[in-house]
């Protein structure tokens, strides 16, 4: 195994592959539909959207933007994505989170389709993962968990300690390393001796968001450290949740950050939505 675990070259790897399957569905004539929504204008949400269009379009996935103004009402958005669930072209739903205040995002994410809801958040689908049936799993973790299979970490048996408790990395990273047999255990900011936890960890996984709050030598000689934080510090510069350069010399495998679990991603949403596409294929 790579000391680093190089999340650029994974994800460059997995679109080929995914590239080439929506290339088979297109020639069945089932071309890969992605409907991206974006409410308002927040400056991060559109770079991330503009992101997503980017990767669909070299993967040969169709995408339909729908770039609605701030002041849009929460019954305006509910219709939108009612036409979308009804629409044969579209495999995929995605609505770009934070949503504005005034529209509720649990109300929003349950009226998608579970069978269109490619970034895993439905009920359903969270139900389906708890349950061990995962239809759509959320991107992130998904993405975490192809990391791990593409460099041979083997979980059956492992400590895997998971830092950050959310419900798009936290949680589910932990149900999914579970299903893999591994015995995990979930931390958060009222975890008493966080270092003691950490350093208990196989594998360690950190989804918190502070910068290097997870120091290098908490962590075990010879784990595997996943490390999800993005976090910015000064004008430029990207730093993970973990402290790296001190971290490399005991860890095993470590992903960088920027490099890392980033670029994963957005590839296991393009996954997700060939998938969907896949299974459109099988019904027709
Ligand atoms: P959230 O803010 O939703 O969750 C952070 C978690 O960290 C919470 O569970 C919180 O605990 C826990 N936490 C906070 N402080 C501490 C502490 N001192 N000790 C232990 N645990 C603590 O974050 P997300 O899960 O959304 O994101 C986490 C990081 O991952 C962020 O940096 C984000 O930018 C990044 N990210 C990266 C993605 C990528 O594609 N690379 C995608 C998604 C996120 P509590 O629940 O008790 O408050």
């Amino acid at each position: 195994m790579d000391r680093i675990i190089d999340g650029k070259a994974i994800a460059a790897q997995l679109r080929r592959d995914i590239g080439e399957e929506a290339a088979r569905l297109k020639e069945r004539g089932i071309t890969p539909g992605l409907a991206v929504v974006l409410v308002g204008e927040d400056p991060a949400s559109r770079v991330y959207v503009s992101m997503k269009e980017k990767a669909c379009a070299q993967a040969g996935i169709f995408s339909d933007e729908h770039k609605l103004p701030a002041e849009t009402g929460q019954e305006e958005l509910l219709e939108l994505i009612a036409a979308l669930n009804r629409d044969d072209r579209i495999d995929g739903i995605l609505v770009q989170l934070p949503l504005p205040p005034h529209i509720d995002e649990s109300i929003v994410l349950e009226a998608i389709s579970p069978k269109k809801d490619v970034d895993g958040f439905h009920p359903y689908n969270v139900g389906r993962l708890v349950t061990g049936n995962p239809l759509f799993q959320p991107c992130t973790p998904y993405g975490i968990m192809k990391m791990l299979e593409v460099s041979g970490v083997d979980l059956s048996g492992k400590e895997v300690v998971v830092v950050g408790r959310s419900n798009i990395v936290g949680k589910p990273v932990a149900l999914m390393c579970l299903a893999k047999h591994a015995t995990v255990t979930l931390c958060h900011s009222r975890t008493r001796d966080l270092a003691g936890q950490v350093g208990r960890a196989d594998v360690l996984i950190a989804a918190v968001g502070r910068p290097e709050m997870i120091k290098g030598e908490w962590i075990k000689e010879g784990a595997v450290v996943i490390d999800v934080g993005v976090n910015r510090v000064g004008e430029k510069k990207l730093v993970g949740d973990v402290e790296f350069e001190a971290a490399c010399s005991r860890a095993a495998a470590i992903t960088p950050v920027p490099g890392g679990v980033g670029p994963m991603t957005i590839t296991m949403l393009l996954h997700n939505t060939v998938e969907s596409a896949r299974r459109r294929a099988a019904q027709t």
